[in-house]
């Protein structure tokens, strides 16, 4: 076996397919874009959807990538298989359309087994085939595996539901003997069996149907092929490594976990290696998540990194590493991945902050959730139960951040168990309401067969002209082509050339009429969106007929365009001041541009001072008022990048790219338009800032003639603010404020002097009365106070004087009784408050309790105030 390493293995899986024609495609971030039936990017196919789907055709049909992804159906398998990650590579080939089974297969055999590549041994091989396939046992014979490598197997079925579906094939590497957990007759001790001697690598999918949404499949019409190859694995192997985690993917992780614990070592004993090897992999994943804008929150993916941090923290606490210690291995993550993914070990700093602040806010929980889970023990044990419910553990888990292990071992020590069950039912209805909350979506989209055919070239002039004269070239009138169509319709429609933009980017698509020659308008403009091959394609609505073939005025609305104009060029310049403020990891999260406002997303831990909004706000406008040219440029990706052009993370570019700059202040990737001088802007003004989700705070904002009427209307505001305070100059309204203020304080305090003198009255004149109940002395009595704290207040006044043995004391508070108890020092071991106050309190229909010295109690019933103290009384008298 070669020695490789795993940025070797990597190189070289990309290096031979790139020899066989295809593109290497970069590992796309970790959260889906523009997808909202996947939570994370799984495999590599999850990044290609659009691809599969004939969406958006691709330059190149053949495509290779190493694929980061995650998988939260594995988390409990993590650190007891050999095998399992949340998140790990696949490194995957694709063909579009182009080549299938024979030529698949084939590649596969060749980079596994030449000695040019992988160069592993033949006979270590098993290949598993779906039944009916008998193409793929076929092809895999031909290129000369042996029969009995070759098992056929039910489950290898690709199916996600709706969308791409077929056949697939699993490339098994067999560990040899020393690998067996299992017994040589048990059932599953094959390849393809959940066992640790024949280790699944590959999967080769192909993709030759569509499910349909009736549940029928029909055959695709181009066939496509989607492999993924975990990489952890294949190190594993070159590696000689008995699981994924002893590679030099984890040691760094794990060496650094055992230097942060309480002398553990990797490999004593089984228990901590798990733990370790749970650490390790969260690690990773946390770290890469992060780095893709994802935070920690309560729902959705923010809650896949809690649990992930909290779990680590718990695995953490079995090797003995008390409080924080996940973000000191950030940057051990970083430098493990750099070679691949630099960007990780740059934004090292920011995602250990992240790390650490979670982890102190455990922290916090974690206390919290021990009290509630002790609570429940005491409860359980004092009504003879031996297990808590699964309300309860979920309670813990939800709230708290209580993973059920933890409150499993936890409950244990003292005998008590967990309501598996329960707890899973309540886990299942959060998954649904989750589920239901993502919204119905196809899991990918059916092919757009119509469309993808359609090739006629269709050139977009619209960033020098909003008026043209064209020729109608495509149209499709009730998903049909067609050559004409009636007044009235709603058609999708192509030109050859078009000055209308279609929605890209943020901003959204131009607006405007269709017309004839003389004038006449035959169609509005209602939306225009890309073609699968990048075309212009309208939807428009038909007031006269229209006719393909033909010559049309076409002709956007210069008001609206213009509008939106210098909406997006304003959001490029808040992009860069966002920047400028916050640093400049703050990253784009979402961005609209429509006519009347702008919205934009960015990532941005915590709440926003207001001061430094302010401040973005101000750099805007400073930028609009230096009069600053707004330049583009079409250039190669590279030079792009050394402009220092601002690129989103998620977007993946083409060969040339279109570069949008504002004087030397801002330069970004953007396709969309723009003023020409900054000073077209006029005004920008933000309108609000919020947080949508974790991590996510959004800002809107208006420009030019929106802006002026926003500031006009707070202007108006004031004034009427200006004239309730009867003020002659709005300037003053602060000071007069300031002033009411001070008046309204002042005005406080002379009523609690004077509620304070009325309360000493009262109990001068009920402290005057004592009387004897049983064996103690007693002051009891109705007083008026207007807070409970007078209440305690006059406890204490009774306790420093020492003038009885018991006190009760009883006031009517807006319309609810109040009851307090006290007992003397000397007193308390015979008579406890907390006794005394349970004995009365039902008689102002109320509850309460408290300690031995003091208690006290609320009800409903101030009319059963003298009853209480009646109760107290006898109470008394019946004690020793
Ligand atoms: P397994 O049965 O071992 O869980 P799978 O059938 O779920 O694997 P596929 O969905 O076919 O895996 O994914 C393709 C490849 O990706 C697998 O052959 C494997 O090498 C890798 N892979 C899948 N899941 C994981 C995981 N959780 N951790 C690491 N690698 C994985
Ligand atoms: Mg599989």
């Amino acid at each position: 076996m070669k020695e490789l390493s795993s940025s070797e293995i990597r190189q070289m899986y990309l290096d031979f397919f790139k020899s066989k024609g295809h593109a290497v495609e970069p590992s796309s971030s970790l959260v889906p874009q523009d997808d909202p039936s996947l939570l994370w990017i799984n495999s590599g196919v999850a990044t290609m959807k659009k691809y599969f789907s004939g969406q958006v055709v691709p330059e190149n049909p053949r495509m290779t990538s190493s694929q980061k992804s995650i998988r939260t159906n594995d988390i409990e398998n993590v650190g007891k298989t050999a095998r399992h990650h949340t998140l790990f590579e696949m490194l995957g080939n694709f063909s579009v359309g182009d080549y299938f089974k024979k030529e698949a297969i084939g590649f596969a055999w060749e980079l596994l087994t030449s000695p040019d590549w992988f160069g592993w041994d033949a006979d270590k091989l098993y290949m598993t085939v779906y039944p009916k396939d008998t193409d793929a046992k076929d092809a895999w014979e031909a290129v000369g595996v042996a029969p009995d490598h070759i098992i056929a197997v039910e489950d290898n079925f690709w199916d996600i539901g709706e969308g791409p579906s077929g056949p697939d094939s699993e490339v098994f590497y067999d560990r040899g003997e020393a690998f067996n957990n299992l017994a040589a007759d048990d059932p599953e001790n094959y390849p393809g069996g959940e066992n640790e001697r024949y280790l699944e690598v590959w999967n080769i999918v192909f993709s030759q149907f569509n499910h349909e949404p009736d549940g029928s499949y029909k055959p695709l019409p181009r066939k496509n092929i989607d492999t993924g190859m975990g990489l952890e694995r294949v190190v594993s192997i070159f590696q000689n490594a008995r699981t994924n985690f002893e590679t030099d993917l984890f040691l760094p992780i794990i060496h650094k976990t055992a230097e942060l614990s309480a002398g553990k070592k990797y490999g004593d004993n089984h228990e901590d290696d798990v733990a370790f090897k749970v650490i390790a992999d969260h690690a990773r994943a946390i770290t890469f998540a992060i780095g893709d804008g994802a935070l920690p929150s309560n729902e959705g993916r923010g809650y896949v990194i809690r649990r992930l941090i909290r779990r680590a923290i718990v695995n953490g606490q079995k090797l003995g590493i008390n409080g924080a210690f996940l973000d000191q291995l950030v940057p051990v993550v970083g430098e493990i991945m750099q070679s691949y993914y630099p960007d990780v070990l740059k934004q090292a700093d920011y995602i250990a902050k992240i790390v650490r602040s979670e982890e102190d806010r455990f922290g916090e929980t974690l206390n919290d959730g021990l009290n509630l889970l002790n609570s429940v023990i005491a409860d359980l044990k004092e009504q003879g139960g031996t297990q808590i419910d699964g309300a309860d553990a979920f309670k813990l888990y939800d709230t708290y951040g209580f993973p059920v292990e933890l409150t499993e071992e936890y409950a244990d020590d003292q005998g008590i168990t967990v309501d598996q069950a329960g707890f899973k039912a309540e886990m299942q209805k959060q998954k649904d309401r989750a589920r239901n909350a993502r919204g119905k979506q196809t899991a990918m989209g059916l092919q757009h067969d119509l469309l993808i055919n359609v090739k006629t070239p269709s050139e977009y002039v619209g960033y020098t002209e909003l008026e043209t004269t064209s020729t109608l070239t495509e149209l499709v009138v009730d998903d049909q082509l067609a050559d004409e169509a009636p007044a009235g319709a709603t058609v999708e429609a192509m030109f050859d050339t078009t000055p209308f933009y279609a929605e890209m980017g943020g901003q959204v698509a131009d607006k405007g009429d269709i017309l004839t020659g003389d004038g006449t308008v035959v169609a509005h403009v209602a939306d225009v969106q890309h073609a699968p091959n990048g075309q212009n394609l309208h939807t428009l609505t038909l007031v006269a007929p229209m006719e393909k073939g033909t010559s049309y005025e076409l002709k956007v609305d210069r008001k609206f365009h213009s509008k939106v104009e210098k909406n997006h060029t304003a959001t490029h310049l808040l992009d860069k001041a966002l920047r400028e403020v916050f640093g400049e990891h703050t990253q784009q999260a979402g961005s609209l541009v429509e006519g009347d406002y702008l919205r934009f997303d960015f990532t941005h831990f915590g709440a926003v001072d207001p001061a430094d909004l302010a401040k973005a706000e101000a750099i805007v406008n400073e930028k609009i008022f230096a009069e600053m040219p707004v330049k583009t440029v079409v250039t190669d990706i590279e030079s792009a990048k050394k402009m220092g052009a601002i690129a989103l993370f998620s977007e993946k570019y083409g060969k040339t790219v279109r570069v949008v700059s504002a004087g030397d202040f801002v330069t970004e990737f953007c396709g969309g338009n723009h003023v020409k001088n900054t000073n077209e802007i006029g005004l920008f003004k933000i309108t609000s800032e919020s947080g949508v989700g974790a991590g996510v705070r959004r800002i809107e904002a208006v420009t030019s003639a929106a802006a002026y009427k926003y500031l006009h209307d707070h202007d108006d505001i004031l004034h009427a603010v200006g004239s309730a305070l009867k003020v002659t100059q709005v300037t003053e309204v602060t000071q007069k404020v300031s002033a009411l203020q001070a008046q309204v304080k002042s005005l406080e305090q002379q009523q609690a002097a004077l509620e304070g003198k009325l309360a000493s009255q009262e109990a001068s004149a009920v402290f005057d009365k004592i009387t004897t109940a049983g064996n103690y002395q007693l002051i009891s009595g109705t007083v008026q106070v207007s807070k409970m704290d007078q209440l305690r207040a006059l406890a204490d006044t009774w306790r420093d004087q020492s003038l009885s043995d018991v006190l009760v004391l009883g006031a009517e508070v807006n319309g609810k009784a109040n009851l307090i108890v006290a007992v003397s020092a000397d007193k308390q071991k015979q008579v406890k408050a907390g006794d005394l106050i349970k004995a009365i309190a039902p008689k102002i229909n109320g509850g309460g309790g408290g300690r031995p010295n003091l208690a006290q109690a609320g009800g409903k019933n101030p009319a059963g105030l003298p009853d209480a103290m009646t109760a107290a009384v006898d109470w008394l008298s019946e004690q020793d």
